[in-house]
């Protein structure tokens, strides 16, 4: 084909392309209003329009035109194209793939008890009722196990649910990677708890203004480098990163009075999220080659953030002092140790969100287990609740005494979003690998931390992890960046030195 003529395909694809980037950026400002300022009132007239806009999307993800469009760049060579034309052609493709090979009731189907699951599961969770939640659960197992039959026939029905959200991991890969780190945790947790050491968190909890919180959150997101002439910051029930563009990135906190931490860690996490959606390559701004790369590098630089910058000793030390000016009733008396140790007591609690850094991974893989044996078949629905409880008892040494506080409480599953929770954790895992080269690129990071140099930290990630975009796989990325695909040892030996220090444990 000449060449003239492949240019003009790729062009058309482009704009095609583009006009359902924004399409879904009207989505995602639609998805916004409804959770920051809609009105109660408008909530059916708004599940109607986003339902009709989600309908006009599947249109123009499945026109066949486009589908030839694809077909015609997809089998010359890729040498042919730059690197950032190629990785639009292949996303496209894919993308396209899974549009078009899921029989459209099943699309529906899955749509519709979604909408009726998350319904049913607030109310079970309200109510401490498992069984009204157990059928929308197994008749989910079902359809997203023919899901996979259709989007991925040669994978695993789980695994082709983990490349949803984290293209390539397999349970073959994740399997011994949880096993190794639930032995190195279980235990590490256990000798904290027999430890009897207690660090003082009491100091935290008080009463902190909201218009103070916010102004401390405004200027903390301002420090991490968040542009807010293209974002902003506003409260929701659920902390979130959405909005319509990388030039309108829309971050979201949520206020307790009595604590300003939970709030403040929120902004930073989402914040993390936001730079990275801020940081996009800048010239495909509207094209799959600029997006995020999987959900676990997304959940990798809001953790790199929260966990690794602002849970770390030289963090406390710079923001101490700006706490107790904000706040000066509070955190008399108050050392930039003994915060550093109040912001890293690790405590065995039932609900994830809002777990400890070191017992968070083990409330992942005790999810992760149960769905891989729900879709093998080895763990019926209504088994689930005694299994999720037995776990939790022999990993951490709680057990819920209701389902609220176990099998109940994430919305995941009330829509079906199975393989999406290792994400976390392995997000974990990269943050603190990136970190590691971090550190080694820039050798006096707590010295610029201390000074309130955060910039230097968001121009790394800038240009190492956020402008690559799609251009490479997780392992490709973690390759590059850091040298090795990822190394969840560098994650353990961290934790290790970190809990092990804190706690005066060996
Ligand atoms: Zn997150």
């Amino acid at each position: 084909m000449p060449s003239d003529d492949i240019k003009d395909i790729y062009r058309q694809l482009v704009r095609k392309l583009e006009e359902r980037c924004r399409l879904g950026g009207v989505m995602g400002v639609m998805h916004w209003d409804q959770e920051v300022i809609m009105p109660h009132g408008g909530a059916e007239s708004r599940a109607m329009q986003m339902a009709a806009l989600a309908g006009v999307l599947h249109e123009k993800s499945v026109d066949p035109f486009l589908g030839d469009l694809i077909s015609k760049l997809i089998n010359l060579e890729p040498d042919e194209f730059t690197g950032v034309e190629w990785c639009n052609i292949r996303e496209a493709k894919r993308e396209f793939d899974l549009e078009t090979k899921i029989p459209k009731e099943l699309v529906q189907e899955i749509a519709e008890l979604g909408s009726r699951g998350h319904q049913v599961w607030a109310k079970a969770r309200e109510e401490n009722r498992f069984e009204d939640f157990a059928p929308i659960l197994e008749r989910f197992i079902i359809l997203k196990s023919k899901w996979a039959e259709h989007a991925f026939p040669e994978m695993e029905p789980y695994d082709a649910n983990l490349d949803i959200y984290e293209r390539g991991m397999t349970m073959d890969r994740l399997s011994p990677i949880f096993e190794n780190l639930k032995n190195e945790l279980i235990p590490l947790i256990r000798s904290i708890k027999n430890s009897g050491m207690k660090p003082d968190d009491s100091f935290l909890e008080g009463d902190f203004p909201i218009d103070k919180q916010e102004a401390l959150g405004n200027s903390i997101s301002r420090d991490m480098g968040f542009n807010f002439d293209k974002g902003r910051m506003d409260v929701s029930v659920h902390p979130f990163c959405g909005g319509g563009h990388p030039t309108d990135v829309r971050i979201t906190t949520r206020y307790r009075t009595e604590n300003f931490i939970e709030s403040l860690f929120a902004v930073i996490h989402e914040t993390g999220h936001g730079l990275y959606e801020q940081g996009r390559m800048a010239a495909c701004l509207d094209l799959p080659v600029s997006e995020p790369l999987t959900m676990a590098v997304h959940e990798s630089q809001s953790l790199f953030w929260e966990r690794m910058i602002a849970q770390g000793k030289s963090f406390s030390i710079r923001y101490l002092d700006k706490f107790k000016e904000v706040f000066p009733d509070f955190l008399k008396g108050v050392s930039a140790d003994s915060l550093f140790r109040a912001i890293n007591v690790c405590r065995p609690s039932f609900i994830r969100v809002e777990a400890d850094e070191l017992t968070y991974p083990v409330h992942i893989i005790l999810r992760y287990e149960i769905e891989k044996s729900l879709f093998d078949g080895t763990l019926k629905v209504k088994d689930l609740p005694d299994a999720w409880n037995d776990k939790m008892e022999e990993y951490l040494g709680i057990r819920p005494s209701t389902d609220t506080l176990g099998a109940l409480q994430d919305v995941h599953w009330s829509g079906g979003a199975f393989g999406y929770f290792p994400s976390y954790t392995l997000g974990a895992m990269y943050a603190c690998q990136f970190y590691n080269k971090m550190i080694v690129d820039i050798k006096d990071i707590p010295e610029r931390i201390e000074q309130g140099d955060l910039a230097c930290i968001k121009t790394w990630l800038n240009e190492n992890i956020h402008r690559q975009g799609r251009l490479y796989s997780p392992d490709q990325l973690a390759e590059k960046v850091t040298g090795q695909i990822l190394e969840p040892d560098i994650f353990i030996n961290y934790l290790k030195t970190k809990y092990n220090t804190i706690y005066g444990l060996n």
